[in-house]
């Protein structure tokens, strides 16, 4: 199965990654991946970039050895209201915006508490991707999740970190997450969360966790660049993406 999309990578930015942007791009490339996420941490994770960094991501080219580059962040969904670590002046700097729950942010509590965080991050409007929703330290109702990802058009991660070197006993919790949002009508999204530049554009575990479960592979929507950048325009008609026409 061929996956065009990377939405979930770190560069050495976020301090306990290891490549440069440049090394993630030439692995991406070489992967034939089309548009590369670039999602460092958000800035309340210890050894988070500096605000300026994420304000001063235009000046990182489009388009680079063929490969788009879209401009994002992983930001940490900070209580049970659902806010994030962002504001609005970052958000609209980003072409995408992931949330997830981290222990170093949030400590993990009941599953009600998990839930209504979840929900109420996809019903700010703010999120394009819910990263890692599988963490067993935060068990969530997937069946809420799933309804309020397609209510709110937001992806749901497969992360292939989670089943290799992250958050380990993950896979019963992705797949009843991963069965409900096919069962709610909702999308998935394969993220590497790659932390170093070999892992890039690697979904071979997701691959066979799809397959395992039975999901169809219509349901991921980062397996075609063209369909995914359609998604992003539709999410926030503020950001310029017609330049990453010219990669379709
Ligand atoms: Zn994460
Ligand atoms: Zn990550």
């Amino acid at each position: 199965m061929r996956i065009e999309v990377d939405s979930h990578t770190h560069t050495i930015a976020s301090s306990h990654a290891y490549s440069s942007l440049g090394e993630n791009i030439t692995a991406a490339s070489r992967r034939g991946i089309k548009l590369l996420a670039v999602t460092d941490h958000g800035p309340q994770m210890p050894g988070a970039p500096h605000f300026w960094y994420f304000m001063n991501m235009c000046v990182i080219p489009r388009i680079v050895e063929g490969v788009g580059i879209l401009r994002g962040i992983e930001a940490n969904i900070v209580n049970f209201k659902g806010d994030l670590d962002i504001d609005k002046e970052i958000i609209n700097e980003m072409d995408i915006v992931l949330a997830s729950l981290h222990e170093p942010i949030i400590t993990p509590a009941k599953k009600r508490l998990h839930t209504d965080a979840v929900v109420k991050a996809m019903a700010s409007g703010k999120i394009d991707i819910f990263a890692h929703g599988g963490n067993p330290s935060f068990p969530i109702d997937v069946v809420e999740v799933a309804k309020a990802a397609a209510n709110y058009n937001v992806l749901v991660e497969i992360n292939n970190s989670s089943f290799t070197t992250s958050r380990h006993g993950s896979r019963k919790y992705c797949a009843a997450l991963a069965e409900a949002v096919a069962n709610q009508g909702g999308y998935l999204s394969f993220g590497t969360d790659a932390h170093v530049a070999n892992r890039v554009g690697d979904f071979t575990e997701c691959i066979s966790f799809i397959k395992d479960i039975g999901i169809p592979k219509k349901m991921i929507l980062n397996r075609r660049g063209k369909k995914f950048l359609h998604f992003l325009k539709s999410k926030n008609k503020k950001r310029d993406l017609s330049e990453f026409d010219t990669l379709f």
